[in-house]
């Protein structure tokens, strides 16, 4: 799959479309989730343009991918959820159920999360 430069992802790393930022850096983006799924779901996209984790891990430099890594343990950090532990969490293709077709990693936690997915499969 290519990248869609007019992804609402791209568009808001473009500042085309705003977002409720939580942290930037050279590597990435992160800003809350507008339809959250948990008391905190911030989401962390990197700066470039890869269409999922399966691409990024494929094509992106070794700066790009410690960078973004990097990126998500800060922003968990400060969201102060290191202490109690979170989830993170990447949806990839069509079985993934991927909505938004620029990778993003959502960080999820305030709570218990209960088990990691419906057992019934
Ligand atoms: P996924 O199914 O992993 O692709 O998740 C896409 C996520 O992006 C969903 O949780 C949406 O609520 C979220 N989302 C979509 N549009 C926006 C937006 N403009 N700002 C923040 N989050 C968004």
């Amino acid at each position: 799959m290519s990248y869609d430069p007019e992804n609402i992802f791209a568009k808001i790393l473009r500042g085309e479309i705003p977002c409720n930022k939580v942290y930037e850096d050279d590597y990435v983006l992160s800003f809350h989730d507008i339809a959250p799924q948990a008391p905190v779901h911030v989401l962390v996209i990197p700066k470039g343009a890869y269409v999922s984790m399966d691409d990024f891990t494929a094509k992106a430099s070794p700066e790009e991918i410690t960078g973004f890594m990097r990126g998500v343990g800060h922003v968990a950090r400060e969201l102060g959820l290191a202490e109690n532990g979170y989830r993170t969490l990447a949806n990839i293709g069509e079985h993934g159920h991927q909505e938004v077709p620029h990778l993003h990693i959502h960080i999820l936690g305030g709570k218990h999360l209960g088990p990691m997915l419906d057992k019934n499969f």
